[in-house]
């Protein structure tokens, strides 16, 4: 599948990777814009937050739970969470990831 996120997933593109599980990836995003942007992404290919399903709640749930244990871990007491959903809203990589963005 030629998905940036799928091949970083499978190990096929290098990157620097935060936290991972079976189920979620936390990576550092490549062209950051604040002093911590990362994004994290459910291992799972879902384009969208448009095509989430009753059966992805648990992994939903999941990823918020991900970056709330990422942020506590780098000590970040202020930190913003947005998924961009929709090509005119911003979104370039068709698989769901959320950014975590800090100036701490
Ligand atoms: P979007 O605009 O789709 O919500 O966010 C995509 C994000 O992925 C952008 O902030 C962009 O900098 C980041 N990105 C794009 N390609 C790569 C890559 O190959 N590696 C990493 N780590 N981040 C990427
Ligand atoms: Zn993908």
């Amino acid at each position: 599948m030629d998905c940036i996120f799928c091949k970083i997933i499978n190990k096929e593109l290098p990157t620097e990777i935060i936290f991972e599980n079976n189920n979620i990836i936390v990576i550092k995003d490549v062209n950051p814009k604040s002093k911590t942007h990362l994004l994290v992404i459910p291992k799972k290919h879902i384009e969208s937050i448009k095509e989430i399903k009753e059966e992805d709640k648990e992994l939903m749930g999941e990823l918020l739970i991900t970056a709330r244990k990422v942020a506590e871990e780098k000590e970040l007491d202020n930190y913003q969470l947005h998924i961009n959903v929709g090509h005119g809203a911003g979104q370039i990589i068709d698989h769901i990831h959320m950014h975590l963005n800090s100036n701490n």
